[in-house]
């Protein structure tokens, strides 16, 4: 059997298998697609079955979470934890609270976790949960009542060495306090056994800045190989929450401008660019008041908003999708496109759609997945559970530098994968086959288990 008729077989099977995980299925199918030279240049990776393991979860765990809102009305909600792979470390990824998570999306966002893991270069194995709740609407003591709910299940499940969940989208360090202090109520322990900790109870500095901080590091890099920077570039972002802001502060700090951002509300336009006052304003309505940008134009009123609309057909250099998955299709990529968009950069998991991601590679512009864009989040995760073990907590400047050299050691692995196996400035299959490399590896070593 050709190679690429293997890395087809394996795809109908995990389609057949889970016919109704889309998402899931679109997450492996942008994997395996990348995968052939790799697999024809190392035979030992198909005799062993590594992409048949690899797309398999090690284990899948399902909780009924009963709870009780302030009225006194009970409810069922259901919680997951999908320990993917743990080859290089202890399972390590977040936690999603939104009502659309349903398996499917948690088995898309594990797989991608564990290449992301392997692509920072510390000792972390990946998994995802969560649940079909959303704290919007909520009252604090229901947000509380829910976390201590889910956490009365999930902590059998998870430990410092064993499984280390985090946050995701509307999962923050609210939660993750919550879900700590039940956490060690339970179980009498206190340990890293979730990352994004307050600073007061072992939490990293710069964890909440680091995923939009990694994602234009990441940019940068691209652009500096190139004898280019971002200084100067116009930027817009998609998305507005904490990996939306902290990308604008970044490009702002390197020179970029940024004049687009984007929440459910719609978009906001504003062509003069954002300014250190506006993102500290955006920061206070955002993470404070937990507001909306519709806000933001009645302040700043040379700002346009574009209600129910996303960032993609303001004219730009860069764009930065960081809200979710398929958030950016076909037809925003053509737009993007048109207005000249140059680079891509994903802070968000999987948001563009397979279309927009062969718009860009015919289009020839730079793309850079979010596996690698991304992963200074978990990168920085990484950070704080050392420093938990070693109980010692470093300075900003400190966490900064090391996420700052993680995300160009990631850039040069991407890069080094695709001099190897592919063509200049392919960053998915850069970021697929490095990522692929070391779990696979691992895997080979430790048998079949
Ligand atoms: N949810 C984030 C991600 O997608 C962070 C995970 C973590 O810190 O463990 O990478």
């Amino acid at each position: 059997m050709s190679t690429k008729a293997y890395l087809q077989s394996v795809m109908d099977g995990v389609k057949k298998k889970d016919p109704a995980e889309q998402l899931f299925h679109q997450a492996v199918e942008e994997v395996l697609i990348t995968l052939e030279p790799i697999l024809d240049a190392q035979p030992k990776y198909m005799q062993n079955a590594i992409v048949e393991r690899m797309v398999e979860p090690e284990r899948v765990i399902t909780f009924r979470v009963p709870w009780t809102d302030d009225k006194g009305q009970i409810h069922i909600n259901r919680g997951y934890r999908v320990q993917f792979n743990s080859a290089i470390g202890p399972y390590k990824g977040g936690l999603r609270f939104h009502e659309t998570v349903a398996l499917s999306t948690l088995k898309f966002l594990g797989f991608e976790q564990t290449f992301k893991n392997s692509l920072t270069g510390l000792p972390m194995g990946g998994g995802k949960g969560g649940s079909d709740f959303d704290t919007r609407g909520k009252s604090e003591a229901e947000v509380m009542r829910y976390c201590q709910a889910f956490m009365t299940e999930l902590y059998r499940h998870i430990g410092e060495n064993t499984d280390v969940p985090a946050g995701d989208l509307g999962l923050g360090g609210r939660e993750i306090g919550y879900l700590f202090g039940q956490y060690k109520k339970i179980t009498n322990r206190y340990v890293g056994v979730l990352t994004g900790k307050g600073l007061e109870f072992g939490g990293s500095l710069i964890r909440t800045e680091a995923t939009g901080y990694g994602v234009v590091y990441f940019a940068e890099e691209m652009m500096k190989l190139r004898g280019d920077s971002l200084k100067g570039k116009t930027c817009i972002i998609s998305g507005a929450g904490n990996v939306g802001i902290h990308t604008a502060e970044k490009l702002l700090e390197l020179g970029a401008k940024v004049v687009g951002m984007s929440d459910y509300s719609g978009a906001v336009y504003d062509e003069e660019g954002l300014t250190t006052e506006k993102i500290a304003y955006l920061k206070d309505l955002i993470f404070n008041k937990r507001g909306l940008l519709t806000e933001y134009v009645k302040k700043y009123t040379g700002a346009k908003h574009l209600p129910g609309k996303k960032s993609w057909s303001i004219p730009c250099y860069a764009a930065f999708p960081t809200s979710r998955e398929n958030e950016l299709d076909g037809n925003d990529a053509k737009e993007l496109l048109k207005n000249g968009c140059k680079l891509v950069c994903e802070g968000a998991n999987m948001p563009c759609s397979p279309e927009a991601i062969t718009a860009f590679q015919q289009a020839k512009i730079l793309y850079a997945p979010g596996k690698a864009a991304n992963a200074g989040g978990v990168a920085c995760s990484g950070l704080e559970m050392t420093q938990n073990s070693i109980r010692l907590s470093w300075t900003r400047e400190e966490v900064d530098a090391h996420l700052h050299k993680i995300m160009q050691h990631i850039h040069s692995s991407c890069v080094n994968a695709y001099k190897e196996f592919g063509t200049d400035g392919d960053y998915l299959l850069g970021a697929n086959i490095a990522g692929f490399k070391k779990v696979a590896d691992a895997m080979l070593a430790q048998g079949i288990v």
